[in-house]
């Protein structure tokens, strides 16, 4: 049976609330490697089978952006919701944000079924494309995350890029260090759209000291994946 989490809102983190780790924080990368590649890649496969039905014929075109945009409200409310930290953390004002996200994906998608509508897109281009919009639920994953902590009184954050993606507004967001929430150009709204995967760490209190910048720069990817591998035998925190 895999365990069961909590949300703490203090620290803004889940914690395991059964099985051997009962008690103990899940670790930021875990829950980023929940939402990445364990929750949207799953909901790429849900896409790409919609799209499989419209190609065999099975669906309508209309029937087909339906089903589409059914998956995609979904998959932005579960990614907000588990940005926020439990459906019962959600405001309406959460709700509003969520609805005006999914607004502007319908927006796109209606341009997607234009296109298909005149026919003038490859079967691999047009699931690349389907594809594509499961990856932006990522951005109201981090979205989530920065309502969170500045309405329970995390002031600053930074920028944490993951190595194996570095456009040059990511590299340069990183480099600006610790700045006021809400201040920099938000995951997902940059160069790399929706392939950006950096994240957010934030603090309380006091503008925190930089850390050495050659190591945050060089290494956060490979610390990154460090952590990932030692997270297994981490001791417990509190
Ligand atoms: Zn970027």
């Amino acid at each position: 049976m895999s365990p069961t989490f909590a949300f703490d809102s203090s620290s803004q983190r889940f914690r395991y609330t059964s099985g051997a780790r009962n008690g103990e924080y899940v670790s930021q990368a875990k829950i980023k490697d929940i939402v990445d590649r364990e929750y949207i890649r799953s909901q790429k496969a849900v896409l790409g089978a919609i799209g499989d039905r419209l190609i065999s014929g099975e669906l309508e075109l209309a029937d087909w952006e339906v089903e589409v945009s059914q998956a995609l409200k979904t998959l932005h409310i579960n990614s907000y919701t588990l940005g926020k930290g439990g459906i019962e953390r959600l405001t309406p004002r959460d709700y509003g944000t969520i609805g005006a996200k999914v607004k502007r994906e319908y927006a796109y998608l209606r341009n997607f079924t234009n296109d298909v509508a005149t026919g003038e897109m490859s079967i691999a281009q047009f699931q690349n494309r389907l594809s594509m919009y499961a990856d932006t639920a990522f951005s109201t994953y981090q979205q989530a995350r920065v309502i969170s902590h500045r309405s329970d009184g995390f002031e600053w954050y930074r920028n944490i890029r993951n190595a194996s993606e570095s456009c040059s507004e990511c590299i340069s967001i990183s480099a600006q260090g610790w700045q006021q929430v809400g201040t920099l150009v938000a995951i997902g709204a940059r160069k790399c759209k929706g392939g950006d995967r950096c994240n957010w760490e934030f603090a309380k209190g006091d503008k925190p000291e930089e850390t050495n910048r050659f190591i945050t720069d060089f290494y956060a990817g490979w610390i990154g994946g460090l952590a990932l591998e030692q997270e297994e035998e981490r001791e417990p925190i509190s």
